[in-house]
């Protein structure tokens, strides 16, 4: 049981961008920490065992859904150029032992919880080691510690060779092996299957390679199968057309990353009788690929053929942008935290980036961050909005977000599932802040 709280004089902002603002709210939130009953200060009882906020002056929102992350690091800039000799020792003599494990969960955990403190209250975790997500999640939903929601992938379902194999992969080079695959993590309790389609930038060895079309339409296909018969999505890591062809075919639910568009892949977008929904969502990732493609490889140690992999990356994936937008593609936001210089608070970047790139407004990337993210998540009957009988998953903040959008760096108080932290904490890493803050 939560303590039962009303949230007093509040701005509200539903996340919905068809409903304004509206002032002097006050928001009740039951000890079930769902949100009971929402009305105008003057209007609405406050019943006497609740405990009162007064929020005069503050603006409320639904809490940030960051719809691609990954938990086991945060952001700080790693070499991606270590040999395949260096990285089976440190997997076999490091990770894979029971320190390294502990340690790996302490790192999610640690990662997890800046996020939720930095406004994050929902998070999809799309490809992590040894199921430690699913503990996590397991962990939160048990009441051991306040985290945040966690939707959660396990292993990434790759081929031999392929993106993010063997480490952090299940390897499969047919349908019946891609569906064996799905049923492992099932087995092991996963909420979405991620596959990779394509390779990436980080296995590219040549300018141009990166995208290279990895999966077959037919595992796809029987990956998509299995899953959505018990209701689960798949989330497909793409970084070419074809490869965006391939995926939409097969019938997957979300493309991460993207790529420039043509008719055909448009139509299947809005139109995926493969997809569980009958249609598929575009989740971009521009902060992961915008820093080491624009900022130079004395800043980055990046090698000049993964910051050219990454300018082509950046550019596809950005008129892919441009033409969901165009064609009223559903889009939602994702940040691919972990990756090298994107984290896990700041998600106010990833925003920005669409507002300055896409020419978007404030109302339409915070209801892409909400309501969309919710409902491309499959998670809209519980959170997204603020709605009475959905979780009251808020962020409080003293600045106007529909004025500036920057005003979501500055959270004063998160609550998820009606807890509320009071005075939220999260650690900055500066050299990574400082580079960012450079970029514009
Ligand atoms: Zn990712």
């Amino acid at each position: 049981m939560n303590t039962a709280y009303a949230l007093k004089n509040v701005n509200l902002i539903h996340g919905d961008s068809s409903r304004n603002l509206q002032k002097n709210m006050t928001i009740l939130v039951n000890e079930q920490g769902l949100i009971q009953t929402i009305g105008q200060d003057n209007e609405l009882l406050i019943p006497s065992h609740y405990t009162t906020i007064d929020l005069s002056g503050k603006y409320v929102m639904p809490g940030l859904i960051n719809a691609h992350v990954h938990l086991f690091a945060d952001g700080k800039p790693f070499s991606l150029s270590v040999s395949e000799g260096m990285l089976q020792f440190a997997y076999d003599r490091i990770l894979n032992t029971k320190f390294g494990r502990n340690v790996l969960k302490k790192r999610m955990k640690r990662n997890a919880l800046t996020a939720l403190h930095a406004g994050v209250t929902t998070m999809r975790s799309v490809g992590e080691f040894f199921y430690t997500d699913v503990q996590l999640r397991d962990e939160i939903n048990n009441g051991d510690f306040v985290g945040p929601n966690l939707l959660v992938s396990g292993f990434f379902l790759s081929v031999t060779g392929g993106h993010g194999a063997p480490f952090l992969a299940l390897v499969g080079d047919s349908p019946w092996e891609a569906r064996r695959n799905v049923r492992i993590n099932v087995k092991h309790g996963v909420d979405l299957i991620k596959i990779c389609v394509t390779g990436g930038v980080t296995d590219a060895k040549m300018v141009g390679e990166a995208g290279r079309l990895q999966m077959t339409v037919d595992e796809v296909a029987a990956i998509c199968d299995e899953a959505h018969k018990i209701g689960l999505r798949v989330a497909a890591h793409v970084e070419s057309t074809e490869g965006v062809r391939v995926a939409l075919q097969g019938g997957v639910d979300t493309i991460e990353h993207g790529s420039e568009m043509d008719d055909e892949i448009i139509r299947l977008y809005k139109n995926n009788p493969n997809a569980l929904n009958g249609y598929t969502a575009l989740i971009p990732t521009l902060q992961a690929a915008y820093p080491s493609a624009s900022l130079d490889t004395s800043v980055t140690k990046v090698s000049a053929t993964v910051k050219e992999n990454s300018r082509l990356v950046y550019d596809s994936m950005l008129k892919g942008v441009k033409q969901a937008i165009e064609n009223d593609i559903t889009i939602g936001i994702g940040t691919d935290a972990a990756m090298p210089y994107v984290t896990h608070y700041d998600m106010w970047r990833e925003m920005d980036h669409y507002m300055r790139q896409a020419n978007l407004n404030n109302k339409q990337v915070i209801d892409m961050v909400t309501r969309t993210n919710a409902k491309i998540l499959g998670v809209e009957d519980v959170t997204g909005t603020v709605d009475i009988g959905k979780h009251a998953d808020l962020i409080i903040m003293k600045q106007n977000p529909l004025e500036h959008i920057e005003a979501l760096s500055d959270v004063s108080m998160v609550m998820v599932k009606g807890n509320l932290i009071q005075t939220p904490s999260v650690t900055r890493i500066k050299e990574v802040d400082d580079v960012l803050n450079s970029v514009w």
